[in-house]
């Protein structure tokens, strides 16, 4: 498992930056078929993937070959070349950015209510209990922590610094005092990681949701104008558009550029199924990872 995990960081630290430069060059709309194939090789002016089996062996298996083999000079584990290690260095566009993470929910909602915004008397539960899948049957709050564990370790691949609202499902942390959290930890953003529900099964797709009208809307509108395009890219998902309103406890509460993703409907069978896999997990958080590098990009000039 943590084998198949550091294989899937290495490919993914291969091909986020060629997926930036396709998206950069405004390549025509592509289906996901095609863009997976595209991911899947670099591109031909990239250079040579000249560290794959080195890191891979070195960090996964140092020893895995000496198991029954006395003394075999060749089985010590090479250094990194350090051409190599500059190669790494250089692909961590989110050095020195802090993202945080908010995973939604928690394993029992919580009825008491809170103010859903500074300066407001409206109120709504601290907490609900979330929706679940149609035909997994597993509830939101495991989809989102899975999700948002694999955005985590995308996200710290690329060097940021994260932080996380909740690792566990066991807590009882409201909205406001989620956004609060993250307030006080000062990130650059946070993510609100979410899944959709709806009557109409056939209703699928991502959306995401910021607030209208308190100091950061604006900044939050920036955020989701990267991550949304970029997240449908790598999953091959709907895009069903940036919603801004004042609805939502955790964004109005937020003094940072905050954003809540629906990352699918658990009420559609099929997107279900998806949430749920650990394939489109990993496609989700590398969506999101490269969102949040071209929104950091874009607001800091680069
Ligand atoms: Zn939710």
């Amino acid at each position: 498992m943590k084998w198949l995990c550091l294989m899937m960081m290495s490919m993914l630290l291969w091909t986020l930056p060629a997926l930036g430069e396709a998206i950069e060059g405004e390549a025509p709309q592509v289906n996901s078929a095609e863009g997976e194939a595209k991911q899947a090789q670099p591109a031909e002016d990239a250079p040579e993937p000249v560290w794959d089996d080195t890191i891979q062996q070195s960090a996964v298996t140092p020893s895995a070959e000496n198991d029954g083999e006395a003394d075999d000079p060749d089985a010590t584990p090479t250094p990194v070349p350090s051409v190599v290690m500059k190669l790494v260095e250089q692909q961590k566009p989110l050095t020195g950015i802090k993202v945080g993470i908010d995973p939604g929910h928690q394993a029992k909602g919580n009825n008491q209510k809170e103010t859903i915004a500074p300066n407001s008397k409206t109120t709504k539960p601290k907490v609900s209990s979330g929706t679940a899948g149609v035909v997994t049957r597993i509830p939101e709050y495991k989809t989102v922590l899975e999700i948002s564990l694999k955005l985590r370790e995308a996200l710290e691949l690329m060097g940021a610094e994260v932080y996380m609202t909740r690792e566990t499902h066991d807590v009882n942390i409201s909205n406001q005092e989620r956004a609060k959290m993250m307030n006080g930890y000062g990130v650059d953003l946070v993510l609100r990681i979410h899944c959709d529900g709806a009557d109409n099964r056939a209703k699928h797709g991502i959306a995401v949701y910021c607030s209208r009208s308190n100091s950061i809307a604006a900044e939050s509108y920036r955020a989701c104008e990267a991550i949304l395009p970029a997240v449908c890219e790598a999953t091959g998902a709907k895009n069903n558009g940036i919603v801004s309103n004042d609805n939502y406890t955790g964004q109005n509460w937020s003094t940072v550029p905050c954003l809540m993703v629906e990352c699918g409907f658990s009420s559609n069978p099929d997107e279900d199924v998806l949430l749920n896999s650990e394939d489109y997990q990993w496609l989700l958080a590398k969506g999101l990872t490269q969102g949040i590098i071209d929104y950091i990009q874009a607001r800091d000039g680069e």
